[in-house]
């Protein structure tokens, strides 16, 4: 039977990732909206080869060139944040929430209003939104599937059981490219060398946020949504080979893991073929060759942010806002040469330590906190 799928942030990595199955199972699939930022030749060249109804970009300045890049197609164009909402709103079986920041919260929150079924892989807008986020999802008796490779395996790991049964949740971490480095050599990383993950092929941002391990207390403020087992029990674990994507442990002391290849159309898949299996082009996993799997605790001297991400969450109110809204800009100026890498985390805890906001009831509170913090650390910037 086909169905419709909707990728909001098509031509990101998960989204590029999410389509590569797609063209693998194209019977099996009827592409609705496909939407990007600013890219208009790569989001027109992916809407005519799957046949999309509708191509939005979030950069209205852009709409005159994706109009242009789509005309003589039954392709229809929009642009703006509205339009990413409304394409987000369309009636579908599937939509996969890809786009990267707190900019995805809004058509996200969209399509979880809908009541379907939304595969979260934009960790921020939980992040940022938490208790409105999954308030919607209830309110609308939406289905949220986790995309993120450990949340991902936490809910395969959980299927079946009771969260009361749940003694342990254990999130793995890489480590990152910088997992061995000294405090000089961390204070010396350039933007290039940030990228260059040694196990995931991800975004820029999220790649940064995997070196400062930012993206691991993101995630571990994503587990507290998704899985509401309290913040005790859960945790963190480093383990360079990303073959184990995350574990749960049950009272009885008998632990699931998920394992697989670092490849992210592995949890993709399950998304897309849920609650049935599909298959997908990787290889078995080769344990005999992978040979040996190693287990850290997480550095949190070197690395605060896990540190950061804990406090703000267990703080509450708009902390978990403020700290991604901080992130985001941190990463962005030293992604664009402006600051050094080991002044992300400084930037997150000054944001941090600026503000006690009361908890964000609706979307447009947490937009309100998410621009407030924004403009606060642009100004620690030019100060800086
Ligand atoms: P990318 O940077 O590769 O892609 C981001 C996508 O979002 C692009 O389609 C981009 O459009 C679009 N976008 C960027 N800014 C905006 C904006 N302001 N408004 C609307 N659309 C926007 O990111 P990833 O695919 O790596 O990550 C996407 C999300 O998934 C993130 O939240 C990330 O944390 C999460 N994730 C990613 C994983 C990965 O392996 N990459 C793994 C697990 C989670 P354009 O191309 O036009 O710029």
């Amino acid at each position: 039977m086909t169905r419709s799928i909707s990728i909001l942030g098509a031509t990101g990595s998960v989204g590029e990732q999410t389509l590569d199955l797609i063209r693998r199972n194209r019977e099996d699939w009827r592409v609705e909206a496909l939407t990007a930022n600013g890219r208009v030749s790569e989001l027109a060249s992916l809407a005519r080869e799957f046949d999309a109804k509708v191509a939005v970009v979030a950069d209205e300045a852009r709409l005159p060139e994706l109009r242009e890049a789509l005309s003589g197609t039954q392709i229809e164009v929009a642009a703006g944040r509205d339009a990413l909402c409304e394409a987000a709103a369309r009636p579908v079986d599937l939509t996969l929430a890809a786009i990267v920041g707190c900019a995805g919260l809004a058509p996200t929150m969209a399509a979880i209003a809908q009541g379907r079924t939304v595969a979260l892989a934009n960790k921020e807008a939980l992040v940022s939104a938490g208790d409105v986020l999954m308030r919607a999802v209830n309110e609308s008796g939406a289905t949220l599937l986790p995309t993120d490779s450990e949340h991902n395996a936490i809910f395969q790991c959980l299927a079946g059981n009771e969260l009361a049964n749940v003694a342990r949740i254990t999130l793995t971490a890489s480590g990152g490219p910088f997992r061995t480095w000294t405090q000089e050599q961390l204070h010396a990383a350039t933007p290039a060398q940030a990228v260059a993950h040694p196990n995931w092929d991800m975004g820029a941002k999220i790649s940064v946020d995997s070196a400062t391990m930012m993206n691991k207390g993101l995630e571990y403020i994503e587990a507290h949504h998704l899985f509401p087992v309290g913040l005790e029990r859960l945790r963190i674990i480093v383990h360079p080979q990303s073959v184990i994507h995350s574990m749960v442990e049950y009272r009885d002391r008998s632990t699931l893991a998920q394992l697989g290849p670092s490849d992210m159309r592995v949890p993709i898949a399950s998304c897309l073929a849920w609650p049935d299996r599909m298959d997908t082009p990787m290889a078995p996993l080769d344990l005999a060759a992978i040979g040996e799997l190693s287990f850290f605790a997480p550095d949190e001297t070197r690395f605060p942010a896990t540190r950061l991400a804990r406090e703000a969450i267990e703080t509450g109110g708009a902390a978990p806002a403020v700290l991604n809204a901080a992130n985001e800009v941190a990463v962005a100026a030293f992604l664009a040469g402006q600051i050094g890498f080991t002044r992300i985390p400084v930037m997150v805890e000054q944001a941090l330590s600026r503000y006690s906001l009361p908890a964000p009831k609706c979307l447009d509170d947490v937009l309100s906190v998410d621009a407030e913090a924004r403009a606060n650390v642009q100004e620690l910037l030019e100060h800086a």
